[in-house]
C-alpha cells in the first residue's frame, strides 16, 4: 500500500487524515489476482485516510466470498466447495462483522448490515450441510 507523505483530504469520508493511502486491490481473499480495478481507477487513483482504507479492504474481501457463495448455492464450481476454504471465508466475514460493529458510524464503504446477513447467510448454509457444529 503506498502511502502519501502529507496530509489530504480522505476521497471516501472527505475528512482531512494526516496520512492518505492509496489503495491498491493486489489479490482478493481468496488469493485471485483483483480485476475490478478498472482503467478508469487506475489512472486518477483514489486516495484513502486509515480507516476507509481498512474498510476498503473488508468491502474486497465481502464481495469476493459473497460472489463464491452465490456461486456454490446455485450449483456451480465454486472455491468454497472446500470445507476448509469455506470456514476460513466465514471466519473472516465473522471477524469483519465484529470491526465493523465496533466500528464509527456511518460506515461510509461497507454497509455492518450487509456483512451481517452475509454472516447468517454462510452460518445457515454450513448447519445445513453439517460443517460447523
Ligand atoms: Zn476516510
Amino acid at each position: 500500500m503506498e502511502q502519501s507523505n502529507r496530509p489530504g483530504r480522505c476521497d471516501s469520508c472527505c475528512r482531512i487524515s494526516h496520512v492518505l493511502l492509496k489503495v491498491s486491490l493486489g489479490h482478493d481473499f481468496f488469493d485471485r489476482s483483483y480485476t475490478r480495478l478498472s482503467a478508469v481507477d487506475d489512472q486518477t487513483p483514489r486516495w484513502y485516510c486509515e480507516e476507509c482504507s481498512r474498510e476498503k479492504d473488508y468491502q474486497r474481501d465481502v464481495r469476493a466470498i459473497r460472489e463464491e457463495f452465490l456461486r456454490l448455492k446455485s450449483g456451480e464450481e465454486s472455491v468454497m466447495g472446500d470445507q476448509a476454504t469455506f470456514l476460513r471465508a466465514r471466519n473472516r466475514v465473522l471477524e469483519i462483522d465484529h470491526q465493523v460493529k465496533k466500528g464509527r458510524s456511518p460506515h461510509v464503504i461497507l454497509s455492518p448490515r450487509d456483512v451481517a446477513l452475509l454472516l447468517m447467510d454462510l452460518d445457515s448454509w454450513a448447519e445445513e450441510h453439517g460443517w460447523i457444529g
